[in-house]
């Protein structure tokens, strides 16, 4: 199976396949942010240094992540994987090349994932969740909306909106996507990686599709 970098944006689906490629395929899971937390745990001076900059909410740059990932990668490169939050830029994604190449991991697939961003903006803005059982409904989509309006079906809990979830925290993610992803999705593009995948599909729908496109022979 092909290694797998996606672009999406918020609430594209892009856990849901991920999961999937990691539970059902046998794909490392390779995560900047979860390698992040894992090392400023430790008691090195690098951990200590991490874990300052996590607390206090500063932007970790590309000296302290890319030698972390190359790292981890290296564990894990025998596996299929899949990125998360990499490549964040231009810049990583040149140095994901060479780094590829050094490793001749060269056959991968860039996955967009595009959703009309009104559509995303239903999904993150009318998303509720139970904070007593956790679960989660949608109060735009009937299917998912619950029975009582503000209340948990399962546990009768008044239901939230995570702060997260605000239409501002939302448009502000948005914008940050289409300009850090712009010019990614053109390099891909030009590249020959690129494929779509329509996020407006139900999950099993998306994960066929995914599927087709995993499948795709890779020597065109
Ligand atoms: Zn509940």
């Amino acid at each position: 199976m092909r290694n797998v970098i996606f672009i999406a944006p918020p609430a594209a689906g892009k856990g849901t396949l991920s999961d999937y490629l990691v539970e059902n395929k046998g794909y490392a899971h390779l995560s900047t942010g979860d390698i992040l937390r894992r090392v400023s745990r430790e008691d090195t001076e690098q951990g200590i240094r991490i874990r300052e900059l996590l607390r206090s909410g500063t932007f970790i740059g590309d000296d302290i992540v890319l030698p972390l990932f190359r790292e981890e990668l290296l564990k894990i490169k025998d596996k299929p994987f899949v990125l998360d939050g990499m490549p964040r830029n231009l810049e990583q994604a040149h140095y994901l090349e060479t780094l590829f190449s050094e490793l001749s991991l060269e056959n991968y697939v860039v996955i967009h994932i595009d959703v009309a961003k009104e559509l995303l903006e239903k999904r993150v803005v009318g998303r509720r969740v139970c904070e007593t059982c956790k679960s989660s409904y949608n109060i735009y989509f009937p299917l998912f909306a619950p029975h009582e309006e503000a209340l948990c079906d399962k546990c009768h809990t008044k239901l939230i909106q995570r702060s997260d979830d605000s239409l501002e925290t939302f448009q502000e993610r948005f914008k940050t996507y289409e300009e850090v992803t712009q010019p990614l999705i053109h390099f891909y593009e030009t590249k020959g990686k690129l494929k779509i995948l329509d996020g407006s599909m139900r999950p099993e729908d998306l994960i066929n599709a995914m599927h087709s496109i995993l499948e795709e022979d890779t020597n065109d």
